[in-house]
């Protein structure tokens, strides 16, 4: 598994399982020891999920030692500011009961708040509470608007990406501020299938519609988090380090993009 290295030298997994809409308890359970037991070293859950007690039993019951597992938790938009992100920060760790917590980030851009919130978040990590800290879901206003008054800069941004968004200029923005990008719906919630060019790549390579997109992603050194229960789709998504997508391709899946969101725009959501 390859891992990526944050401005802060802490690697990073460049695959993770995301579990979202993943049930608390044995679903979310099964999910993460299969996926740590089956050679992913990454997990990423949120506040907003309610299976944060699931991931952590799931990472302990794993075969795998906590060291060698990167877990990813967020500050939901109602706890936002100061106090309460500390406070939703500790109610997090409680859930987890995994000792630390790998990468904390700011869930979305709750206007008015995320400054107060970011102050939380370099606070726990000066604490060495958490070993990483960044943000989802800032587009580069919201980033130009927080660098100049931070202590300690966002290591990571989360971001929608996938063929129909590919947001290049802030792939590129992030790049030249340090900041690791990492997709998330990078299979754009099961919306990929169906597109030609990716079929056509499929019998080319004689991999998955899932695995070509999931390569583009690591080859252009973007983190990504798929999301899947099924044990067989759980390994499909991670037999992604044997294959190379030629230059050409990396490129005619770039310009597939859309400017199309599934999920909501920051600017109108926060
Ligand atoms: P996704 O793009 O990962 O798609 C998941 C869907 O694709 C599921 O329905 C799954 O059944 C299907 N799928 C997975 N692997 C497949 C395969 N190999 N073949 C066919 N179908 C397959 O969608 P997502 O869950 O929205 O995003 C992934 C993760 O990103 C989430 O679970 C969550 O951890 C994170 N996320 C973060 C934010 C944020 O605001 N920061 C928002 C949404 C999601």
């Amino acid at each position: 598994m390859m891992n990526v290295t944050l401005a802060n030298g802490i690697q990073m997994p460049v695959l993770g399982l995301g579990v979202w809409k993943t049930t608390e308890g044995a679903e979310v359970e099964e999910a993460v020891s299969f996926a740590l037991n089956n050679g992913y070293r990454h997990i990423d859950t949120a506040t907003l999920y309610k299976n944060e007690v699931g991931v952590g039993a799931g990472v302990r019951n794993s075969s795998i030692p906590r060291s060698e597992v990167f877990v990813t938790t967020k500050v939901w938009n109602d706890d936002q500011g100061y106090d309460h992100t500390l406070r939703a920060f500790d109610q997090s760790q409680r859930n987890l009961d995994i000792d630390y917590i790998d990468l904390y980030l700011v869930h979305w851009p709750v206007k008015g708040k995320y400054k107060e919130s970011w102050r939380a978040l370099e606070r726990l990590y000066t604490e060495g509470r958490v070993k990483a800290i960044g943000v989802s879901n800032f587009l580069q206003h919201h980033l130009e608007d927080l660098l100049p008054s931070v202590e300690i800069r966002p290591m990571v941004n989360q971001l929608e990406h996938h063929p129909y968004l590919v947001q290049s200029s802030l792939q590129q923005y992030c790049k030249a501020q340090g900041i690791q990008f990492e997709a998330w719906s990078p299979l754009m919630q099961g919306g990929i299938f169906g597109i030609p060019l990716l079929e056509t790549l499929s019998a080319k390579y004689g991999k998955s519609i899932a695995q070509i997109v999931l390569r583009w992603n690591v080859q252009n050194g973007i983190v990504t988090i798929p999301k899947s229960v099924t044990p067989e789709r759980i390994i499909e998504n991670s037999q992604i380090f044997d294959f190379e997508l030629d230059a050409a391709d990396m490129q005619a899946i770039d310009q597939l993009d859309k400017g199309q969101r599934v999920g909501p725009d920051p600017d109108v959501f926060c």
